[in-house]
């Protein structure tokens, strides 16, 4: 594919905590329309690597050019970045004392990119495409898990994200809820989203990614297709991991 168009470029990406070196050296393009499943053991830097997308982590060394902006350079201002980069966590963190539709208007209108009126219409689209319509003004108190993170994803995509970042947005579901968000996530996929999804769901990465990376010892110690990923590994780590996983 040579018209493929790079969203992000991460280039030799580094990160230490102390004398911890988490990320040592990761290399990779996420192009527009992209699926990347990231897999890998507890404590490999997944959670690093996601984070350090939109510099919620600094990076030690290394550079991540976002649209072609290296947001890694502290000149560039990075919140107006991250308005493009949508995020989902394993815990939806809602703001509990506002209505499921006050959390879907809040930051556009906070951040003047939308009139009231406008992000009132794009919510209620947004409910209307996670399944959730009739939530508009319950509490995140009164919704299921599955249904939080449900909403969680339509908070982020009130932004009108370029991008989607998700860090094991299912680990934290009662196992009932795990396939309404999975559903709503191949939805997004679907609809041309780039996403970069950090997950244990091997079913999720074989279906719906794109391409799988396997982080460990600070590395991408390989990246392929899923097809190919699954059914031919090749590095002994990975081996190793998919035996224990699948
Ligand atoms: P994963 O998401 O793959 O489980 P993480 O990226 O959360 O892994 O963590 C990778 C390593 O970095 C772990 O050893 C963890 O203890 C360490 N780490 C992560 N965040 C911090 C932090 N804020 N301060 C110090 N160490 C951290
Ligand atoms: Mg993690």
């Amino acid at each position: 594919m040579s018209d493929k168009n790079v969203l992000i470029q991460v280039k030799d990406l580094k990160k230490a905590f102390g004398t911890n070196q988490v990320l040592d050296g990761i290399t990779t393009d996420i192009c527009q329309g992209e699926v990347v499943a990231v897999i890998g053991p507890s404590g490999s830097g997944k959670s690093t690597f996601l984070r350090s997308l939109n510099l919620l982590e600094v990076p030690t060394g290394g550079q991540i050019l976002f649209e072609g902006t290296d947001i890694t350079d502290p000149k560039v201002d990075i919140n107006r970045h991250r308005q493009k980069i949508g995020m989902v966590f394993q815990q939806f963190n809602l703001f509990p004392h506002k209505t499921v539709k006050q959390n879907i208007m809040l930051a556009p209108v906070e951040l003047k990119l939308m009139t009231k009126d406008e992000a009132s219409k794009k919510a209620d689209e947004l409910l209307a495409r996670v399944g959730l319509p009739d939530k508009a003004n319950a509490y995140p108190d009164m919704l299921s898990g599955g249904q939080k993170q449900r909403i969680a994803i339509a908070r982020s995509l009130a932004m009108n994200p370029d991008v989607m970042l998700f860090d094991e947005p299912t680990s934290a579901l009662d196992p009932e809820m795990v396939g309404e968000v999975l559903e709503l996530m191949k939805e997004l996929a679907q609809s041309g989203m780039t996403m970069v999804v950090v997950t244990h769901e091997m079913g999720f990465a074989r279906e719906v990614a794109t391409r799988v990376l396997f982080i460990d010892d600070g590395k991408i110690q390989e990246e392929n297709t899923p097809k190919e990923f699954f059914a031919n590994p090749k590095n002994p780590r990975l081996k190793d991991f998919l035996s224990k996983v699948l």
